[in-house]
């Protein structure tokens, strides 16, 4: 077992997972192991790279080896084809370095053959509770600062659908401390200055607003922006969409769009209404000509749909999973 009190320089590594590279995005799970090493070994200094978001990986990679006494994999399946070469290359150049794998594909498959690749495989899940923001990849911060903040509130998933690795791993959703979420709200507020905040998770929003039933989030003042951001997270679902397809738009002269769609060359707009009779605004219709929209819907809690106009429908939520709009 690798002596921890004698490892000060370690390297943090998240390869790809495909040959498109998942640019923008936090890897939370390798930033996470990359922060608990940090906090938990006084005096070490520690990098993470994660292929994901730089340009010159390779590069980086060999130059961040020149100083390390350690180098950690947080493996699943899809990364063992290009994390391998990596290990080669430290083997053959860096012979006293340590390297040891750990994540989700150690833990699956524990006693699979690893040959001499690993000095040392991690079998259980690492603390995830913090996020340090020094080791965050320059390019998420990048999206960040032009486009979202992301805060996270938990991990894994407590229900067994037979097809998925959650299931397989028996696991349980682990939510992270509601301080600590809060903290780190109100950094990304003071730092970033958003515009709007989304509660992708409304378990959390409702801790928030203290509805922690049906009945006293049904009379609380905030229960339309609970459904119209549990509405704009279903439809984003529905539709798959990737965080770069998906845009909050408001111009100056007032006219907003609370969620636009955009694929390829079409684009589709929708509007949250907690309401059961909305109408067609004039917003929505500076939407629909300035943004050449395919399509325009007013998600609502009903389970009619019915038309604004011409270019506009007023669509209920349930109507709309179960049917959509042209994809
Ligand atoms: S597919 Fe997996 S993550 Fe999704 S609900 Fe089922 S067990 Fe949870």
């Amino acid at each position: 077992m690798i002596d921890l009190s004698k490892v000060k320089n370690i390297l943090i590594v998240n390869s790809r997972s495909s040959e498109r590279k998942l640019t923008g995005m936090v890897m939370w799970g390798a930033l996470a192991v990359a922060s608990h090493y940090k906090t938990a070994i006084p005096g070490s200094d520690v990098v993470f790279l994660d292929e994901n978001n730089e340009d010159n990986f390779f590069e980086k990679f060999k130059e961040v080896l020149k100083t390390r006494d350690m180098v950690g994999f947080s493996l699943t399946s899809m990364q063992i084809k290009y994390t391998l070469p990596l290990i080669k290359y430290i083997r053959e150049y860096y012979p006293n370095i340590k390297v040891i794998g750990g994540g989700i594909h150690m833990i699956l498959f524990p006693n699979e053959d690893y040959g001499d690749y690993f000095d040392e495989i991690v079998t259980g899940e690492m603390p995830k509770d913090h996020f340090l923001h020094e080791l965050y990849p320059e390019k998420v911060l990048e999206v960040f600062r032009k486009k979202r903040a992301q805060v996270i509130s938990g991990f894994n998933c407590s229900y067994k659908c037979t097809f998925c690795v959650n299931s397989v791993r028996n696991c349980k959703y682990e939510s992270m401390a509601p301080e600590k979420i809060c903290a780190e709200i109100d950094y990304l507020v003071d730092k970033y200055n958003p515009p709007k905040i989304y509660f992708r998770d409304s378990g959390i929003l409702h801790s928030f607003l203290d509805a922690p039933d049906p009945r006293s989030l049904k009379f609380h003042p905030k229960v339309g922006s609970s459904w119209e951001g549990f509405a704009l997270e279903e439809v984003i679902r529905s539709y798959r969409a990737r965080d770069e397809e998906t845009f909050f738009w408001a111009t100056h002269n007032q006219a907003e769009l609370d969620l636009l769609i955009s694929r390829g060359n079409r684009k589709v707009g929708f509007e949250f209404k907690y309401n059961s009779s909305p109408r067609l605004t004039r917003s929505m219709q500076i939407a629909f000509k300035d943004l050449k929209l395919s399509e325009l819907a007013v998600i609502f809690p009903g389970t009619d749909e019915f038309p604004l106009s011409p270019h506009v429908k007023a669509i209920g939520l349930k109507k709309f999973l179960s049917k959509g709009l042209r994809k």
